[in-house]
């Protein structure tokens, strides 16, 4: 008996990591079947060649989507960091990147921005410069990269060391592009070759967990790439703001939430330019439609 991490599934048969570092095929026992990239397990040697997945361990916390079915589709477990990716031309949208450290900020993990094709823009950038303004307190990190050119990988490799990291951003922003750069090959193709994967002989491959300086791990596949968060009610919109937390106690209302309310010590703090514009609108973009699909 072993613990180990899975690190990959191809339909029954999965390849995971054990505390040595040497990977195995495993088949599956029914009730581990959902087994995720990520996820601590318990496997046994059967024989020399034929070890098995006994059990799934507790999950720190797990990253899912909802597929057409409505149905909570876990993709990767027991996430430490979450890189959000942007390019910084052209703009980019803080609402996605609210969204995704909300989503951190529910999983508790952490989360660093990686602001990548930076060669196309000049230092004193605005926008960039405004970006690192309203994240530089709420982020692990702010790391400006280029994956064409190579600046800025080996800051956003010693940041990925021991951590199981997921990278996450809009299409296009240069995720394959810059985990090929940590991984100093070519495994992954870029732009519309991606898509070859999906259809090609690599469909079955649901995930894999790249390893990252001997220990790192960045979990990636499709649905990881395109993963947008969701928030489910009020509640997570709430609690996935963590610079608003420690003024909720100053509300009028103990259920406020920020809105329409009165003496609303989240509005003051906008105000006396505490809590930044716009993740206060952000915030109500997000609140206005969790509560219109309730
Ligand atoms: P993904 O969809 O986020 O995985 O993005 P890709 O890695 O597929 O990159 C999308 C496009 O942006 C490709 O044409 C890349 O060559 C290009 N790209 C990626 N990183 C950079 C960069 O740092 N600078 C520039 N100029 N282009 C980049
Ligand atoms: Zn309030």
């Amino acid at each position: 008996m072993y613990l180990a991490q899975v690190i990959a599934r191809q339909g029954k048969t999965f390849i995971v990591e054990n505390e040595q570092g040497k990977q195995l095929n495993c088949h599956v026992r029914t009730n581990a079947l959902d087994a995720v990239c990520g996820d601590r397990v318990q496997c046994a040697a059967n024989t020399a060649d034929k070890h098995v997945i006994e059990k799934i361990l507790e999950r720190k916390n797990q990253i899912t989507r909802i597929d057409n079915f409505k149905r909570e589709k876990t993709l990767a477990a027991n996430i430490d960091h979450i890189i959000i990716v942007v390019a910084a031309t052209p703009t980019f949208t803080t609402t996605l990147i609210d969204k995704y450290l909300a989503c951190a900020q529910l999983n508790h993990c952490k989360a660093t921005i990686v602001i990548n094709k930076a060669e196309l823009i000049n230092s004193n950038d605005v926008e960039v410069n405004a970006l690192e303004n309203i994240y530089q307190e709420l982020v692990e990190n702010i790391i400006v990269t280029s994956a064409k050119l190579g600046y800025g990988i080996q800051t956003l490799r010693n940041v990925i060391a021991n951590e199981n990291t997921i990278l996450v951003g809009q299409s296009g922003v240069g995720k394959s592009s810059l985990i090929n750069r940590l991984l100093n090959n070519n495994l992954i193709k870029v732009g519309e070759l991606s898509e070859n994967i999906q259809q090609g002989k690599h469909t079955t491959t649901n995930a894999y967990a790249h390893t990252i300086n001997n220990s790192g791990k960045i979990i990636d596949s499709p649905g990881v790439r395109t993963f947008t968060p969701i928030f489910k009610n009020a509640h997570e919109v709430m609690q996935g703001y963590k610079e608003f937390l420690e003024y909720v106690q100053y509300c009028k209302f103990a259920d406020c939430q920020h809105v329409k309310e009165p003496n609303c010590a989240i509005k003051s703090e906008v105000e006396n330019g505490n809590i930044k514009q716009s993740r206060y609108n952000s915030y109500l973009e997000n609140i206005q439609e969790v509560n219109q699909n309730q």
